[in-house]
């Protein structure tokens, strides 16, 4: 059936059970592999590709930059750094930005800043409360604050430091507080991602922020997968008219340039000083001029709105595709961050949706996750629910294993 093989990874470490498709080229919503089969991205490459693929405004200015400067260094100034900084504090309401080049670096710069601000107030072990579920990264650090023991194991011993309770129960955080005068900090996704798309509810958020100003303790709100317009809001904790004091960000700022960032509000922003942190990449003028340019075709080309109105159409779609289906648990998330939730594994509709011409993902095993670029259109969002409900309906239509 394949014209062209797949290639060899016979010199790649086989850190990923990979689907046998290569991908060749894409436009907009769309992706071409290899055999020239065209298949509909609903997944982004992981909620990074905001503008999708060959963007007509991303890429001429990329080409651009990268004949200007691709990097320097942060021992000089930067004024694209400056312009992106200024763009994410205005549009986040916070105060300063550290930039970095992935989720994990800005999830590290966060709980560096967590324990530093403990340090400046005399608590030499301070501790951070984390939550059931989360995902926060795969680096020492931040796998330990990660819930999932399949990520931890055999690369113990863990980070000390972190003290775990169930989302969305104000009560054992409360509790956990009590218990533990060390903590400094609070981190949480305000969206799960690699969890099961678990939202943190409306109200949790808001006793979040009144315990942290209550404790002198910082919030820090990891929105590297929910943030960056997803939900229909700059960031998904501004539906709960809260900010955090720290957010690290990532995946969809450089729409498929690698770029993190934690953003800090008045609280946190003087915590790390000259020498406390630093990075040879990050901030570099390629990742820099590709932050501005999603931020600005996103505000002109109103993607927020769109992330709202065709998650509402996409969604739409699905529970009316779903409707009555016992095997179906809840369809969750916000925006364009949508998780469905079935009563048994539903791994297997990888491949049938790949067979399908329909990219996806399925987390914490029974989750089927989409997260398509932002500027997906009405009728591309019923194309996905068209070409992924009859799966879904086969699979809850045998036995449960
Ligand atoms: C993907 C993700 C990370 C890790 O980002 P990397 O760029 O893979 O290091 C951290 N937190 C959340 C919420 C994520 O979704």
């Amino acid at each position: 059936m394949n014209a062209d093989p797949l290639p060899s990874d016979a010199h790649v470490m086989p850190t990923y059970g990979r689907l046998p498709v290569a991908l060749s080229h894409g436009q907009g919503c769309w992706v071409w592999d290899t055999t020239g089969r065209r298949l509909l991205d609903g997944l982004a490459g992981i909620a990074v590709n905001t503008l999708g693929h060959n963007h007509p405004r991303l890429v001429p200015a990329l080409q651009e930059q990268i004949g200007k400067l691709i990097h320097t260094s942060n021992y000089y100034h930067s004024p694209l750094q400056s312009r992106l900084a200024s763009k994410l504090c205005e549009i986040s309401g916070l105060e300063n930005v550290f930039f970095c080049n992935s989720g994990l670096e800005a999830n590290e710069a966060a709980l560096k800043i967590a324990r530093k601000f403990g340090h400046d107030r005399g608590n030499t072990a301070p501790e951070i409360l984390v939550f059931e579920g989360a995902f926060h990264g795969r680096s020492i650090a931040t796998l330990s604050a990660t819930a999932n023991p399949k990520i931890q194991a055999g690369f113990g011993p863990l980070v000390p430091g972190f003290v775990r309770v169930p989302l969305n129960d104000v009560a054992a955080v409360e509790a956990a507080i009590a218990a533990h005068p060390n903590i400094t900090a609070i981190f949480l996704e305000t969206i799960q991602g690699e969890g099961g798309i678990n939202p943190a509810r409306v109200q949790f958020l808001q006793a979040l922020r009144r315990v942290c100003d209550e404790h002198d303790l910082l919030l820090m709100l990891d929105e590297v997968q929910c943030g960056i317009g997803r939900t229909g809001k700059w960031f998904a904790h501004q539906w709960a008219g809260i900010k955090p004091d720290v957010m690290p960000l990532a995946k969809g700022l450089g729409s498929g340039v690698p770029i993190g960032a934690v953003v800090c509000g008045p609280r946190a922003a003087g915590v790390l000083k000259a020498g406390n942190h630093g990075t040879t990449f990050g901030g570099n003028p390629l990742a820099m001029r590709a932050g501005i340019e999603t931020l600005t075709i996103m505000e002109e080309d109103g993607l927020l709105a769109n992330a709202e109105a065709v998650g509402a159409t996409l969604r739409g779609a699905l529970s009316d595709g779903l409707a009555g289906e016992a095997g179906l648990v809840e369809i969750r998330g916000q925006g364009l961050m949508l998780g469905i939730e079935l009563d048994r594994p539903a791994g297997v509709l990888l491949t049938q949706c790949l067979d399908a011409g329909l990219l996806i993902s399925v987390t914490a095993d029974r989750v089927v996750r989409l997260l398509p670029p932002l500027i997906l259109t009405h009728d591309e969002a019923r194309e996905i629910a068209a070409r992924l409900v009859p799966l879904i309906k086969a699979l809850l239509g045998q036995p449960k294993p």
